[in-house]
Formats: structure tokens, C-alpha cells, sequence
């Protein structure tokens, strides 16, 4: 498909596709914005059908990060990039060589880290021919982990939207959908803070565990929507508030890690007429690319991320505000912020 035709093309500054033949590497590096620093993001490693929809998803999660990385003040752009899995056999560790060789060749205005589908020696095979990678668990400014970071920034925005409703966590029903990484660690913020849970993961072992220590309430997957609940957490998938589910809803709330949550803009006026608060999906769960940003820009501290966690929590404030001013929805007033503040 043409690029710059492309209709997920958005003024991309570049995009990049490698291919190898030893390998079988095919990957695309996509960087939208460097306005603000280096782009970061991670890679993803996915079977893709066809190049077409590998090289749409690079730019549509390349764009997304601009926006995340510029709503939680990091002086970092966007960018993303995808190795599509090669069919049959293949040679993990050379496929990451190569691909770290050309993370090398872009020569910094790209940083990866880990995504979907990726493991942690899979950085570190790519950390072996380029510095522009984070997110290790050892090295200079080392940062981890990231998903405690993000759980925190989740449940802060929890809080201040609970806050901006006159409502009080202790004794308030939360329903969290996935309990992952991100999603248990929220649980247990929340179960700490008094709350009452309701939990569903596709993993029954993750939704006992949850019953175990915190005395969540398990149901099915499919029945966490409509669950009578103050506040619904997606700390799993992406595209899961869309025409069927809204509609499901009983909470007014909605904050969770989960990327891309709205199946198109159209469900942000939907929730909106509904009355239920959003909390915009890349201004909640920054947590984890702030955690990765110390370790960028070398000067990670748990105070430095404190700072920034606290930044998100005082950008959603400011997003709530303009969306009581003007009526506008929160996730258009935070696609304006953003593109306001890549100078887009
Ligand atoms: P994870 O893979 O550790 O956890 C996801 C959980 O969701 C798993 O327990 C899985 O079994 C469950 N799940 C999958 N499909 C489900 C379904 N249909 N119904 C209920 N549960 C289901 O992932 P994570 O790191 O916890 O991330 C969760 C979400 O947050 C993802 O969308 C991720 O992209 C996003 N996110 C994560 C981070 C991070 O720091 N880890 C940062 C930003 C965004």
C-alpha cells in the first residue's frame, strides 16, 4: 500500500521496512513524531497475514505512543515497530540479531522495549548490536518491570475519577477485566484502599487467586460488563468498549491499562451520553513508558517517576475540567491536548 496515501499515514516522519533473507526478518519501524525527544515504543512480534496489515498496525501504535508519551510530559516522541513472525521454524535468536542491527541502523531516533509477544531475552539479543533499547531488567538506570508503574498510574486515575463523582474508594465496587500484570496489581491497590472487587480473567487460576487474597466476586468473561459496579477496569484487551458492550454498562467509570479501549471514536459520544465518565486509555496507563523515559534519558529515580505519576494524575484533572467546560468528550479533548503538545 502507498505511504503516504496511507489513511494511518498522520504526517508520519518515517517509517521504516527491513527485510533479511538469512533471518527471514521482516519488520517495520514507524516513527511519527520526534518532536519532543527520540521516539520510543516497543516492538511487536505477531503473526501478521500480510504486510498490509502489519505495516497498519505500526503506524496506528506509533501515533498512539506520540500521544502517551506527550501527555505524560516525557521528553520523548512516538514510534513502534513490528516484526511479523515468520511461518515454520526459525532462528529466534538470529531473528532478534539482525533485527537489533537495524534498530542500530536508524541511528537513535528509535528506542524499543518490550511489547507483545516479545521476552526479555529477546531485548537482550537486540541490546547486543544497538544501545537504543530499554527496559532491561540490568545495565545503566536499569528500570524493570514496568507494569507496577503503570498499575499505579491505573489506580491514581481510579481515584481521581472516583474523587471527581463524589465517590469514596473504601466500599466502592470496582469491576477489573484481566488480571495480568497490570490488572492484579490494581486489584490489590484497590483492595487496600477499601474497595470492593468483582474480577474475570480467562485464567481461572489468576480469577481464584484474586478471590483468595483479595475476596473479589469471579464471573464470566463475558459477563463483566454489566456487572452493578461504580467503576470497570479493562486491564486486558483493546477494542472492548464498542456498540454491544457500552450498552452493557452500569458503571460510571471507566479506567483501565488497556490500550486502544474505544473500537472507534463514535463510542467516546456514546459513553458521554450515557454519563459515564472515561478516562482516556494512553493518559491512565503511562505508567510503564515513564518507567522506561527514566531509564531513556538516564536519570531514572523512584522520585522522578513519582513526578511524572503525578503528572498524569494532574493532566486527567485537566482533561475532566475542559470536558465539564465545554461538553466535549474526554478522549477528544485528550487527542487535542496531545496533538497540541507534538505541534501537530
Ligand atoms: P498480561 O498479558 O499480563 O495480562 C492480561 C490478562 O488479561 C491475562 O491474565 C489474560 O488471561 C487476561 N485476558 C485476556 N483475554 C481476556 C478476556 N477476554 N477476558 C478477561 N481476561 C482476559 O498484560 P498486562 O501487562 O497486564 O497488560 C494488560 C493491558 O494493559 C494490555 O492491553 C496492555 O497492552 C496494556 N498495557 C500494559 C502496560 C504494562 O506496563 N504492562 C502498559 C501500558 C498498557
Amino acid at each position: 500500500m502507498a505511504i503516504f496515501e496511507h489513511p494511518s499515514f498522520d504526517e508520519h516522519e518515517s517509517v521504516h521496512s527491513f527485510y533479511d533473507p538469512e533471518t527471514g526478518l521482516k519488520a517495520f519501524v514507524a516513527v511519527h513524531s520526534t518532536h519532543l525527544g527520540p521516539s520510543a515504543g516497543g516492538t511487536r512480534f505477531w503473526r501478521y497475514e500480510n504486510s498490509d496489515l502489519a505495516l497498519r498496525d505500526v503506524l496506528r501504535l506509533s501515533r498512539g505512543m506520540s500521544y502517551k508519551n506527550a501527555m505524560a510530559g516525557l521528553k520523548l516522541g512516538g514510534g513502534k515497530a513490528v516484526v511479523m513472525k515468520p511461518e515454520g521454524d526459525f532462528d529466534r535468536n538470529a531473528l532478534f540479531t539482525k533485527f537489533g542491527e537495524f534498530i542500530n541502523s536508524i541511528g537513535g531516533a528509535y528506542y524499543t522495549a518490550e511489547d507483545v509477544g516479545m521476552t526479555t531475552d529477546d531485548m537482550r539479543t537486540i541490546r547486543t548490536k544497538t544501545k537504543f533499547v530499554a527496559g532491561l531488567d540490568e545495565g545503566d538506570a536499569a528500570s524493570g518491570d514496568p507494569s507496577p508503574i503503570t498499575a499505579d498510574g491505573v489506580f491514581r486515575c481510579i481515584k481521581l475519577a472516583a474523587n471527581k463523582r463524589g465517590l469514596d474508594l473504601a466500599g466502592a465496587t470496582i469491576a477489573v477485566q484481566g488480571l495480568g500484570h497490570v490488572g492484579y496489581t490494581v486489584c490489590r491497590l484497590l483492595h487496600a484502599a477499601g474497595a470492593k472487587l468483582i474480577v474475570t480473567d480467562i485464567n481461572q487460576q489468576a480469577a481464584n487467586n484474586a478471590a483468595d487474597e483479595f475476596g473479589a466476586k469471579i464471573v464470566a468473561p463475558d459477563e463483566i460488563y454489566a456487572q452493578t459496579a461504580d467503576v470497570f477496569s479493562p486491564c486486558a484487551l483493546g477494542a472492548i468498549l464498542n456498540p454491544e458492550t457500552v450498552n452493557l454498562l452500569k458503571a460510571n467509570i471507566i479506567a483501565g491499562a488497556a490500550n486502544n479501549q474505544l473500537s472507534t471514536p463514535e463510542i467516546g459520544l456514546a459513553l458521554q451520553d450515557r454519563d459515564i465518565l472515561y478516562c482516556p486509555d494512553y493518559v491512565v496507563n503511562a505508567g510503564g513508558i515513564i518507567n522506561i523515559a527514566g531509564e531513556i534519558e538516564g536519570n531514572y529515580s523512584p522520585e522522578w517517576v513519582e513526578t511524572k505519576l503525578q503528572g498524569i494524575e494532574k493532566t486527567l484533572g485537566q482533561i475532566f475540567d475542559l470536558a465539564t467546560e465545554t461538553g466535549r468528550t474526554t478522549d477528544a479533548i485528550a487527542d487535542e491536548m496531545a496533538r497540541a503538545r507534538i505541534g501537530r
